[in-house]
């Protein structure tokens, strides 16, 4: 069987390493070029290359053999942005951009779990009474890894894609405050695969249909929309409200699945933690923020509320009312930032909301 991913917003995927500006990458007119030593190394004797270097010796090797920056640069991309370090997207040996199929079947994995805890009373409880003795988020992980480990499916890498596909976008971590979404100051930049790129592979399972129960995981993606949903409502973040129920929408009409994938997808989108009961997220979220004071604010007045010690009540220093319910409060959500891709018209979107499609 085969698989094709299309990019509906900038997808990232990170190799794990870390790019430096004038180490690896140089920025000249509004280009970034790309290092890849291993190329110059090659087309040098390499053992003397290597034993001997130093910057003069490089110096005279581009004045004097008439090097040119090709032997060093590996690929170009346009970009009106200096970034001091980029976290690149993942490429084969031949420096292209490809989709890894672990990162497709993880998520569909993940998917999977959810879609057996919500049908199976047995497995959720089973799982809910494993989740009391958690300590650690990454004893949710293991945790998950237990329930799917025989899971029946085996995704191939995706093809290569053509490296101007690649994008270099800023993002911004966007998080909810006392009314309103603000952006932390600093600015991530990534390489993007752009909306509209298809990636294609194969895919394989022996007993189970995944053509028949790709559907069937809708109304899990319909309830990560709408959290999201809820999320930009509570930063009156509209415009992406919107472009949520537009996607929301999609999902409701269309055959096509769609889901996310990815950098920025965040903690709730990899693990089962969406699904569980309330109480469980509440319990989680707390053991989770151990050492942090989760932000508590007034729904009147938007400013931040003093717990009462041993009630569940709350006080207002700034409208001055005392012993406020649960109900008139929020609580800031969990988790409580999401990044957001600059697309190259100008809009913040988050990364990796892609369409998949199995032939
Ligand atoms: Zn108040």
């Amino acid at each position: 069987m085969e698989y094709t991913v299309t990019v509906l917003t900038p997808l990232v995927i990170t190799s794990g390493k870390k790019i430096y500006l004038d180490i690896d990458f140089v920025v000249e007119k509004g280009r970034v070029f790309i290092f890849h030593w291993n190329k110059l190394i090659n087309s040098q004797n390499k053992e003397t290359f290597i034993s001997d270097f130093s910057l003069n010796k490089l110096v005279k090797l581009f004045e004097h053999q008439r090097l040119s920056w090709n032997h060093l640069v590996s690929y170009k991309l346009e970009s009106s942005y200096k970034p001091a370090n980029i976290l690149p997207f993942v490429k084969n040996p031949f420096s292209k951009p490809y989709l890894p199929g672990s990162t497709l079947k993880g998520k569909l994995r993940t998917l999977y779990l959810l879609f057996q805890l919500h049908n199976q009373d047995k497995l959720k409880n089973q799982l809910l009474s494993n989740l009391k003795k958690l300590t650690s988020n990454t004893q949710l992980k293991i945790l998950e890894e237990e329930f799917i480990k025989n899971l029946d499916v085996s995704v191939s890498d995706s093809l290569p894609v053509d490296i101007n596909k690649l994008l270099l976008l800023p993002t911004k971590v966007c998080s909810i405050k006392e009314r309103g979404a603000e952006f932390k100051p600093f600015t991530i930049y990534v390489e993007a695969v752009a909306a509209g790129t298809t990636f294609s592979g194969y895919f394989k399972s022996r007993k189970v249909s995944w053509k028949a129960l790709l559907p069937k995981f809708s109304f899990i993606i319909k309830n990560i929309i709408k959290r999201e949903i809820d999320f930009f409502t509570l930063g009156n973040y509209h415009k992406l409200v919107q472009w949520y129920e537009e996607l929301l929408k999609k999902v409701d009409e269309q055959s096509d699945f769609y889901l996310q994938l990815g950098w920025g997808e965040g903690f709730a989108g990899k693990t089962l933690f969406s699904l569980l009961p309330v109480n469980t997220q509440a319990k989680l979220q707390k053991l989770f923020r151990i050492g942090k004071r989760p932000l508590i604010w007034h729904r009147d007045c938007g400013k931040q509320v003093i717990p009462i010690k041993g009630k569940n009540l709350y006080n207002c220093p700034f409208c001055n009312r005392k012993n406020i319910e649960f109900t008139e409060v929020q609580y800031s959500p969990f988790p409580k930032t999401r990044k957001l891709l600059l697309t190259p018209s100008e809009e913040y979107l988050p990364p990796g909301w892609i369409k998949l499609s199995l032939f």
